[in-house]
């Protein structure tokens, strides 16, 4: 009988001792799977056992973080309190009560939001914390590598650009901030010179960098990171701010695995009033359609995270705003230098993350707000466009489409407000007839109206014919005047 016992227990404790020191069998594996990247923690201090907690070196060693580095709470307290008590136009990122004078169409001509406004705020404003309650108790790794700030700008405005770099610096940790690499895409803006230069004087940590002719964003940022110092490199847009202690939670992850390629979420500053808000759910992570068109898609629930607060990965990233390991990047290949002025170079770079043993996270603690703009104010040279490739066939409804003009719908608009559809094609003309124009507009017989486009909420929809404004304006390549010019009499 004892003997029974004996045997039993020892059983017992064999099974145990295998459940939780093998690897890939019980609680070891269990453990892992929880944590895919095999970094105990998540960005915060949850599940690190105290030092001295279990017996077994080599589980010690892989429980603890980076060799035994300390975790700490990276927020900057005074700055915080200090920014609490701002008060004035835009402070707390309230939007700008604007008048009249201010709404009028020049205030975005030149930058595609509202440049007035922009002029009016502080360039130190403060931003509401809009992150979850969880991220004020997270405490990420003590030491932690630092980073070179690409911040690309074609004719960018004055003070959205300095409040770009504002918010950086103030909101940042100086130490973990190796330089500001601001990289001029060739602007032909006289703020964007000298008195940029004079400016930025004043910031020891700040460089200015130009091209020598337009690149387009993709080989303007990689100008930058061709310079970089940091370990890791942090691209921004010029038109963004910072948010608080958005800095720590993206280094830790890379410190954690350089493979990681890091995005901060992006909140959106109104193009008009200049208000700070988060996009419509934070439970939501990048996709894309059969036409390449970046989106955002809801997080099934059963991938979601216990704490929404915690890094979840992205498929692809939106693009513009994001944290490499500098070493990596170019392990990567950087960017395909071929890719042009912007769009598609996001999938690019996320593909061979994915594809290259790597990982994309977005970073719920991390936030960062972007201006996005009523339309795009600067001109794309003609012969390169964008991510999407969309050809018009040579007749008078309009295909979209591949090369070969395979596709089966028309552009199709029914009254002179309507939105253009995609409709089958009745070669029937009437609301299918179109007529390229000499004005690059795209003008409607039926309704006696154009083609519009609007750059906020990416609609194409029929307006009273405009031939001075930027949204009607469209590029034809490859036209034949003569051929033109009779196709509009007929
Ligand atoms: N940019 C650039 N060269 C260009 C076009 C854009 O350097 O030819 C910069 C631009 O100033 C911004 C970033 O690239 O900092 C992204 O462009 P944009 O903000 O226009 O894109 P969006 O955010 O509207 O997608
Ligand atoms: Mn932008």
């Amino acid at each position: 009988m004892r003997r029974k016992e004996k045997r039993l227990l020892q059983a017992v404790a064999l099974v145990l001792a295998a459940l939780v020191l093998l690897p890939n069998v019980g609680l070891w594996a269990l453990y892992r799977e929880r944590q895919p990247d095999g970094t105990p923690g998540g960005s915060g201090a949850a599940v690190v056992p105290a030092a001295g907690q279990g017996s077994h070196s080599r589980q010690k060693k892989t429980f603890f973080l980076g060799d035994g580095q300390k975790l700490k709470d990276w927020h900057d307290k005074d700055s915080i309190r200090r920014d609490a008590q701002r008060v004035g136009n835009g402070e707390q990122g309230r939007p700008y009560p604007m008048t009249d004078a201010e709404r009028v169409d020049q205030a975005y001509r030149e930058n595609g939001f509202n440049i007035y406004v922009s002029d009016k705020i502080s360039l130190n404003r403060s931003l509401p914390d809009i992150r979850h309650p969880n991220c004020n108790s997270k405490r990420y790794l003590e030491t932690l590598p630092n980073t070179s700030i690409i911040i690309p700008f074609h004719n960018e405005g004055w003070s959205s650009l300095l409040r770009t770099v504002h918010s950086v610096l103030n909101r940042s940790p100086p130490e973990l901030v190796a330089e500001i690499v601001l990289v001029d895409d060739f602007s032909d803006r006289e703020h964007l010179k000298k008195p940029l230069e004079d400016y930025m004087a004043l910031f020891p940590s700040v460089r200015i960098l130009r091209t020598k002719k337009r690149e387009g964003l993709i080989r303007t940022r990689m100008l930058g990171a061709s310079v970089a110092t940091g370990d890791v490199i942090t691209f921004l847009d010029s038109h963004c701010e910072a948010n608080v202690n958005w800095l720590p939670p993206l280094l830790d992850r890379i410190a954690r695995n350089r493979k990681t390629i890091v995005c901060p979420m992006i909140d959106v500053i109104d193009h008009d009033d200049f208000r700070y808000e988060t996009q419509a759910g934070d439970a939501m992570r990048g996709a894309f359609d059969w036409e390449m068109y970046y989106k955002r898609i809801p997080i099934p629930p059963e991938l979601q995270k216990a704490d929404p607060s915690d890094p979840f990965e992205s498929p692809v990233m939106a693009g513009g705003l994001f944290a490499v390991d500098r070493k990596w990047f170019w392990e990567l290949g950087g960017y395909d230098p071929g890719l042009e002025i912007w769009g598609g170079e996001q999938y690019e770079i996320s593909f061979k993350v994915w594809m290259c043993g790597g990982r994309m996270e977005d970073i719920p603690c991390s936030r960062v707000g972007h201006i996005y703009r009523k339309y795009v104010p600067y001109k794309v040279p003609a012969g390169v466009s964008l991510a999407r490739v969309f050809t018009f066939t040579w007749r008078e409804d309009i295909r979209p489409g591949d090369p070969q003009h395979t596709k089966k719908f028309c552009f199709d608009a029914i009254s002179h407000t309507s939105p253009v559809t995609l409709y089958d094609c009745h070669s029937m003309k009437g609301n299918q007839l179109w007529k390229y124009r000499k004005d690059k507009t795209l003008y409607h017989p039926v309704s006696g109206s154009c083609m519009d486009c609007s750059e906020s909420d990416h609609r194409i929809f029929m307006n009273t014919c405009n031939p001075s404004s930027v949204t009607q304006q469209w590029l034809f390549e490859h036209t034949n005047s003569t051929v033109l010019e009779k196709f509009n009499r007929n």
